[in-house]
């Protein structure tokens, strides 16, 4: 008998969304599945039948009965702006009024009003904002994000954003990956010298985080009214000199040749896509550049361009799903209402936000080998969901699944109890 640390025994479905357990859902089914983790790694998994002539518990270990449950890999959300401070419900309102983009910028709001709130805030405020989201995140089924700075737009504003990444990092179960995003848009202070900000980038922005580490992807808004596609190309070419890997915000508000730059460049994501071209989207399947799609956006804007999804599929492209979590376009940390969303609006299928939200998520930031599919040897990234079957989870939406969350072979949250007379 060896001895192992937490089991999980006598799921309905468990997803391990791994090839080597083919099934007809693709998402590699065990029925009456069950998982042993040890020191944090799947140690083995396979049917509940076989588990209890192999393992046993070792001391302070713990055995999770999941009948009549689905056990699936932790969430992964590829794109968020986590870390921001103020909140733009004004905008919103404003916005349902039906004034515009413009209009709402005039009147202070924006993303201008989020980065002035955000320079003025202090580490420990964007720590404790920082912390409350991946809590939301976490309770959510979320074991690992993706977050990008670009709300500070100077030197030390950047840094400071990543800095409270990191240390966020190391005091919250959530894994975050970091990606430098100072090209969110041209700062207030160089709105008529764009060349100097674009200079500042490229000779001290994106050297110091590369130095200090801060960073692993750098990213462009590459749009008409952010950077031009030069502009875009030519910080993502300074990005990858200093190690940092390229994504891009693709063709969100026109077509502008995001998709193709992403597959130029050989970006690990290109990220919205509204109006990618069937061009861009052949070059992303031939370059296996990952599309994140942001239904949230869509719909809090309330958009009627959606991107094409089914073409995106039919081409080969890996699709992933995520948050665009953001005080202006995508208010909220729920990742199972994008599965929904990406359901009903983008008609994707359930299997595919499903694999969207974990292996294809994963894929998008380099994680693959680690996480996004249960597999012998990876993370223990795990969840325990009370419904029946996978295509139940964006099915019934708006509510919460997600009883249990194992990160790294750990407990990290449990259901809040109801506590009714
Ligand atoms: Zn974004």
């Amino acid at each position: 008998m060896i001895e192992v640390d937490l089991i999980i025994k006598n799921a309905d479905e468990l997803l391990t969304l791994s090839p080597f357990f083919k099934d007809e859902s693709r998402l590699g089914i065990i029925r009456n599945g069950a998982v042993a983790i040890k020191e944090g790694r799947i140690f083995w998994i396979g049917r509940a039948e076989e588990l209890s002539e192999r393992f046993t518990l070792g001391r302070g270990g713990q055995e999770i009965d999941a009948k009549g449950k689905t056990v699936m890999p932790g969430l992964i959300d590829a794109h968020t702006h986590l870390i921001f401070a103020g909140s733009r419900e004004n905008e919103f309102e404003q916005r349902i009024q039906g004034l515009s983009y413009l209009e709402i910028a005039d009147r202070g709001g924006g993303i201008l009003s989020t980065v002035e709130a955000t320079r003025k805030a202090s580490f420990d405020e964007l720590f404790s904002l920082g912390k409350k989201r991946l809590d939301r995140m976490l309770s959510k089924g979320v074991t690992t994000l993706e977050a990008k700075s670009g709300y500070g737009l100077s030197l030390e504003d950047e840094l400071k954003i990543l800095q409270v990444m990191k240390a966020l990092q190391n005091n919250h179960p959530v894994e975050i990956v970091s990606t430098f995003l100072g090209a969110h848009t041209v700062p207030r202070e160089f709105r008529e010298a764009r060349d100097r900000y674009i200079k500042l980038l490229a000779e001290e922005m994106i050297p110091r985080v590369a130095q200090e580490k801060l960073a692993e992807f750098c990213d462009v808004f590459c749009e008409e009214k952010a950077f031009t596609l030069e502009e875009s190309k030519e910080i993502l070419e300074t990005g990858k000199r200093y190690g940092l890997k390229p994504k891009i915000h693709a063709d969100q508000l026109s077509p502008g040749g995001g998709a193709e730059l992403a597959a130029e460049v050989g970006a690990s994501s290109a990220d919205h896509l509204e109006y990618v071209s069937r061009e861009g989207i052949k070059k992303m399947a031939e370059k296996g550049v990952t599309a994140v799609l942001l239904p949230g956006a869509s719909f809090f804007l309330s958009t009627k361009k959606y991107p094409p999804a089914r073409e995106m599929v039919e081409e080969g492209v890996s699709i992933s799903l995520a948050t665009d979590l953001n005080p202006g376009s995508s208010m909220t940390e729920s990742l199972p209402l994008m599965m929904t969303m990406g359901c009903t609006m983008f008609k994707m299928t359930p299997r595919e936000v499903i694999q969207g939200t974990t292996i294809h998520a994963a894929r998008s930031m380099g994680r693959e080998k680690e996480i996004g599919s249960l597999e012998i040897g990876k993370q223990a990234d795990v969840l325990l969901l009370d419904i029946p079957n996978y295509r139940y989870f964006p099915y019934h939406f708006g509510v919460d699944h997600v009883e249990v969350v194992i990160k790294k072979g750990k407990v990290v949250c449990r259901r809040s109890e109801v506590h009714a007379p």
